[in-house]
Parts: structure tokens; sequence; C-alpha cells
């Protein structure tokens, strides 16, 4: 589980400026969801070696009527979601009225909070700031969010004390794994059922699948406690296979099936993806493809997981409207060829079990051993068809290549000048190896290290 950051304030205290800073890797995904949660961000961030989810919650005042009600609605359920909050004032705008609103407000959460001011660049900042303390904090956080000034000692104070709370919070991969550590993770993986996340975004039938799945008589309708971004764990087997499904919908712990939308938690689904093996993300045939489901498939992507799509409501649909919904998702699914698409119907039950088949085809392709010898053959192939292009004269040299770790699988080349190739033939290399080792539903990474 990774540890949840809210960011609140009031507008144009600098919380997207934070966001962006905080989620500034370069293939970081930010999702994006209209309607339903207004203007909150999410997104999975790093800092130095801990990874944590930080949600922008948009706006808040602490004053709000209407419309604006409503959207304090959210920012507050993003708030009940979060483990830490950082809340940011304006540093030059000094205190206002509504920053005391919004303190009220937190201060009826039992929550970790910190007081931050942000844009101290090129004023005084301990005299500018010490008016906040009269919101009630020990400690007021100083950063130029829009400089990076202050944001490392903030997060280290931040994050330091959730360590405890959240050990997976630690991201050791900088230094791929030898041969050796990849094989002894791949054992442990292989001996374990395959978690398998159910995802989607509300109503495009998980509960209906995962009852579906788990036939109706396995299924007891109880009151779990734990809060709405907990996903429930189901233990289950099918085929002689172990598997751990991991119900994002509440299908266990709801009463009512129309309790869905409330209990839609987009923190909830990332760390279920977090938490998984293999994803099985269920878009609504009725509704084609949407941005929400786009960004949910960002989230899939980032995280390297196995893929298997579900393209749900397949059924009483004529023959030429599933001829137009095919066409547009090869128009905007294209990309995410590694991943195979099912076409079901959650509620007859058509097409569900040939699901179970593509997961076990991803989860096998994401954790089958590959040796250096056929690494190493693999690509001097790519090598020999396609030369890397010479670089100051001089030709890039890929000496061998070694796996640095499974789901997904992670291959490791070592050799000269690798840090100037091309994407271009980083890509070329990447399909090359997806194509001879007949990977599919996993995605595959290829890393380059100096030297031998
Ligand atoms: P939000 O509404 O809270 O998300 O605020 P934004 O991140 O959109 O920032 C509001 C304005 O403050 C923008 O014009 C930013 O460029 C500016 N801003 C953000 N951080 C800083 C900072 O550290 N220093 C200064 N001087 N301006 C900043
Ligand atoms: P969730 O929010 O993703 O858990 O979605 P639900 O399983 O609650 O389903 C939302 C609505 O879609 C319900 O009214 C279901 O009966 C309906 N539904 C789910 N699967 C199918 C399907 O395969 N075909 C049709 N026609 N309706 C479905």
């Amino acid at each position: 589980m990774l540890p949840v950051v809210a960011l609140v304030g009031r507008p144009n205290v600098g919380k997207s400026t934070l966001f962006n800073r905080l989620t500034n890797t370069r293939d970081a995904l930010v999702a994006d969801f209209p309607g339903l949660t207004r203007d909150r961000k999410y997104g999975p961030a790093k800092f130095e070696n801990r990874g944590f989810i930080v949600v922008d919650t948009g706006g808040i005042t602490g004053d709000e009527e209407g419309i604006d009600a409503a959207m304090a609605e959210q920012s507050l359920l993003a708030i009940d979601e979060a483990d830490v909050v950082l809340f940011l004032v304006d540093a030059r705008a000094g205190l206002t009225p509504d920053d005391i609103g919004i303190a009220e407000h937190l201060r009826k959460q039992d929550k970790a909070m910190y007081l931050v001011a942000n844009k101290v660049d090129g004023i005084d900042g301990d005299s500018e700031t010490a008016d906040f303390f009269k919101l009630g904090f020990a400690e007021v956080l100083q950063i130029a969010a829009a400089h990076g000034r202050g944001v490392s000692q903030m997060m280290t104070h931040v994050l330091t004390p959730l360590e405890k709370t959240f050990p997976d919070m630690q991201i050791v991969e900088e230094e791929r794994d030898e041969e050796e550590d990849a094989d002894a993770k791949l054992a442990r993986l292989q001996a374990s059922p395959i978690k398998l996340a159910i995802v989607g975004k509300p109503n495009v039938g998980k509960s209906t699948l995962i009852n579906r799945i788990l036939g109706e008589e396995r299924v007891v309708v109880y009151d779990q406690p734990g809060t709405t971004r907990d996903s429930i764990f189901i233990p289950m087997q099918r085929d002689d296979r172990e598997y751990i499904l991991i119900d994002t919908a509440g299908v266990r712990k709801r009463k009512k099936v129309s309790e869905t939308v409330e209990k839609f938690s987009i923190v909830k689904t990332l760390q279920a993806i977090e938490e998984s093996n293999v994803v099985l993300l269920v878009i609504d045939a009725r509704e084609g493809v949407t941005d929400q489901d786009l960004s949910l498939l960002g989230f899939v992507l980032n995280s390297g997981r196995s893929l298997v799509l579900a393209v749900n409501k397949w059924d009483g649909l004529e023959t030429h409207i599933k001829e137009s919904i095919k066409r547009e998702l090869d128009r905007r699914l294209g990309f995410v060829d590694f991943a195979r698409l099912h076409f079901i119907s959650a509620l007859h039950g058509t097409g569900v079990g040939h699901l179970f088949e593509s997961v076990q085809e991803a989860y096998k392709s994401a954790t089958v051993r590959i040796t250096t010898s056929v690494l190493t053959q693999i690509m001097e192939m790519a090598q020999n068809d396609h030369n890397p292009p010479l670089i100051h004269g001089r030709r890039v040299k890929m000496k061998y290549a070694h796996a640095g770790g499974y789901n997904p699988p992670v291959i490791v080349i070592h050799g000269n000048q690798l840090k100037d190739l091309p994407d271009s033939y980083k890509r070329y290399l990447m399909n090359y190896y997806r194509k001879a080792l007949k990977t599919m539903g996993t995605p595959i990474r290829v890393e380059f290290k100096e030297g031998a």
C-alpha cells in the first residue's frame, strides 16, 4: 500500500504547481476525473526513494454554497481518503479569512496535517509567514513550489513518519537486481496466487462481473469494516489455479447494487492496481472509450502490471453498432497492443470464462524465467537486423543482457555509451524482445547499464 498525500487550500495558493512538481517524473500520468470528482487530480508520485499517491483536491474556501458546496464536499472526501494533508497557504497574500475557514474544517478531521506556506521566493520567509501561526499549527513549513525551494525538506518531514505504517513505499529499483535476485523474486511470484484487480469506472459492471465469476452461492453480502478506500480481497480457485480477486467495487461490502457511485474511489483503484499482478480493466461498450477509461489505463501502464481488457455489456447490440464500437476501440486503444481484448456480457455470463485464459497467459508471460543466454541472443539478433546508430562517430556497443525483474519482465542490457541510444532504438529493442519472447498481456521494460 502506498500512502496518500492530499493537497488542500484555497484557489491560487499553488496546489497544482506543487502537484506537478511531485508527480514530475517523465512518465507520470495524471487522472482527471471530470464530473464525478470535479477538479480532483490524482497522480503517482515519487520523492527520493519513496512512492506515494498525491491528490490535488481543487480549491476549497471553507465557506461554500451551491455548486461550490458540492465541490467542497468532494475535497473533503479526498481529505477523508488521505493519510496526510498538506494545507497550503500563500505567503505573499498573507493570512486570509478563507484560510481560517479551511483550518476550521481541517481541525475536525483526525489526520496528520502540515501547514505549508508557499511562494516564499523573494520575500523574508520567517517574518512574512509569522501570521500563519494563528491557524494553530505547531510549525509553518516554508516552500516555493514553483522553484522547488524547501520542497525536499518538506517531503522528508512529511514522508518519514509514514514509513512505519507503509513499508511498501520504499522503492528499491534504481539499481537493477542481479539475475540471482530476480530469480528469488520470481520463485515467490510463481508460488503465489494470482492477484487479479478488477477495475473500471463506476457502472461499467464490475460488481456484476465479480458476482458472475464467484457464482451466486459464494457471494456473502456483509458489512466489512474499513473505509471507502479499502478494496476487498477474495480468494478463489479456478482451473486448479489460485487467485485473489481484488474487488474495488465493494461487492461483498454493500447491501444494494445501487450504492456504486459513492463507493467508487480513485485512490482505492490505484491501490488495487499497485497490489495486483494482473489488472482486468472493464470498459462499457455502450459508452465507448471515455477519458476516465484512458486515465485508468494510464495508471495501469505506468504500474507495469499485466493487463487484460474487457468490453462489457456486449449483449443485445446490433451488428453495425458492434462494428462501430470495434473501430473506435481500435482507434483509441490500438497503442496497448500487448493486451488481449475480450467482449463480454457480465450480465449473461457470455465470454467471462475466456477472460481467465488471458489472465493466466498474461501472468505467465510476466513470470516466465528468461535466461541470460536467451536474452543476450535476442539482443544480438536485434543488433544484427538493425545496428544501433553511430554516436559521435562511434557505434554504441551492447554486450549482454540479463533479467532484472519480473511482473513486468525487466531486461537489463549492458554495454558502452548506452545512454546515448535514441528512444526510437530503445523502442525497437523492446518490440523485438516482445516478439521474440512471444509475451502477451504484459509490458516489458528494457533498461540500460553502462559497462560490463
Ligand atoms: P492552485 O489554484 O492552488 O492550484 O494554484 P496554482 O498552482 O495554479 O498557482 C497559482 C499561481 O501561483 C500561479 O500563477 C503560479 O505560477 C503561482 N505560484 C505557484 N507557486 C509559486 C511559488 O512558489 N512562487 C511564486 N512566486 N508563485 C507561485
Ligand atoms: P459497477 O459500478 O462497475 O460495479 O457496475 P455494476 O455491476 O453495479 O453494474 C452497473 C449496471 O450495469 C447495473 O445496472 C448492471 O445490471 C448493468 N450491467 C452490468 N453488466 C452488464 C452487462 O453485461 N450487460 C448489460 N446489458 N448490463 C450490465
